[in-house]
């Protein structure tokens, strides 16, 4: 096969009562893509992970993940398929110590090898060993965000879900976190970035899709669409 597809989304419909926020969404992420999704405010960015995750009910369509409809199956068994999210707005527990808050993205695994992953998540972000033992409240919101990040890596994803991690961060950190989504990458994770930073989502994915008002609009390479007139007026203040 030329393409390895992953993920097989198609015309998957969602609604909030009578409002259709999702009418008919369809797009592919093949096995080590970066994809983006961008679009703005209540385009449906969030819906769509929601949907996809499965705690968000689907009216119409089909979600065909590693070779098998999943349409059907609840959100743990997602997880444990292998989606696995980091969420909008980190929602680490505060209380909870970083080691904790690493345990609980493994809940839904059943092997041994559970402090062997928190040790490599420390090995890509040390500054978590560091402060292990403290709670996740203390740490600023970039740390926040790699705490969240690492949270999710502990599902053993096939496919990384990120939602606007970069919400919130000063210039300095964004970068720090796209670092963090080049290095997943490099290391061959598949990841969904779901981002209303549309300049810096563009620039470190593979291909991209444009949603709005519960539709895509548009999908091309990264650079493409950093390039297309429309995207630059409408998304990137060109
Ligand atoms: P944001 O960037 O603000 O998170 P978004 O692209 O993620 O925006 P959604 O939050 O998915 O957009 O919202 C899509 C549409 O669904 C919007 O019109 C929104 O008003 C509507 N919507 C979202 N949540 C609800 C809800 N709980 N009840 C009713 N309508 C909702």
């Amino acid at each position: 096969p030329a393409q390895d597809i992953l993920l097989k989304v198609s015309g998957m419909e969602s609604a909030y009562g009578r409002i259709k926020a999702l009418k008919g969404i369809s797009l592919e992420i093949a096995r080590g893509e970066t994809v983006a999704l961008i679009g703005a405010n209540g385009a449906g960015k969030t819906t769509f992970l929601r949907t996809l995750s499965g705690v968000q009910p689907m009216s119409a369509g089909k979600i065909e993940f590693d070779g098998k409809d999943i349409s059907r199956l609840r959100a743990d068994q997602r997880v444990a398929r292998g989606i696995c999210q980091s969420p909008e707005g980190r929602m680490v527990f505060g209380p909870l110590s970083i080691e904790d808050n690493l345990r609980l993205g493994a809940y839904t695994r059943k092997d041994q090898e559970i402090a062997a992953d928190i040790d490599d998540i420390y090995g890509m972000f040390p500054i978590l060993h560091t402060k292990r033992h403290l709670p996740a409240g203390s740490l600023s919101g970039g740390q926040q965000q790699m705490l969240a990040i690492g949270r999710a890596l502990m599902g053993r994803p096939k496919l990384l879900l990120l939602d606007e991690p970069s919400m919130g961060l000063a210039p300095l950190l964004v970068e720090e976190i796209f670092n963090v989504i080049r290095m997943l990458k490099s290391k061959g994770m598949t990841i969904l970035l779901v981002e209303q930073n549309a300049f810096g989502a563009l620039g470190i994915s593979d291909r991209a899709y444009v949603l709005e008002i519960g539709q895509i609009t548009l999908t091309g390479t990264g650079q493409d669409l950093k390039e297309n007139e429309s995207v630059r007026a409408a998304y990137l203040g060109m």
